[in-house]
């Protein structure tokens, strides 16, 4: 028995340059509950982030999480200061529920829908 729901959060970051391949994110809201600081980086062909999200998807050449898309955004509106940008990135998940009720993933809106084999 598979039900899907969808849940929209909006999460509040403040993102620092450290330099021009490297930002400092603070999430203020984070998906712990309490505010956490991540460092996004360029290493030459992609961005990569320290959060576990990111961990969880490293394989894949352009998987951007929060932080990530954090980033993107602060750096479309400045010129920059040296104070903290603040941006809002709203994700929107697919949560599956597997039988016992148990939150089997959190997939992003984009993944293809997968039939979940009995
Ligand atoms: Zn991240």
């Amino acid at each position: 028995m598979i039900a899907t729901e969808y849940k929209e959060k909006k999460f509040t970051m403040v993102v620092y340059r450290i330099n021009e391949a490297e930002f400092s994110v603070l999430s203020l809201n984070s998906t712990f509950g309490k505010p956490k600081q991540y460092v996004v980086k360029w290493i030459g062909y992609k961005w990569i982030c320290s959060c576990p999200d990111y961990a969880k998807h490293s394989e894949e050449i352009d998987y951007a999480c929060k932080h990530i898309e954090a980033v993107f955004k602060a750096v479309r509106k400045i010129g920059w200061s040296r104070d903290g940008i603040e941006v809002e990135v709203v994700r929107r998940y697919k949560q599956k529920f597997n039988g016992n009720g148990r939150n089997a993933e959190a997939v992003k809106e984009e993944t293809t829908p997968t039939e979940v084999a009995a």
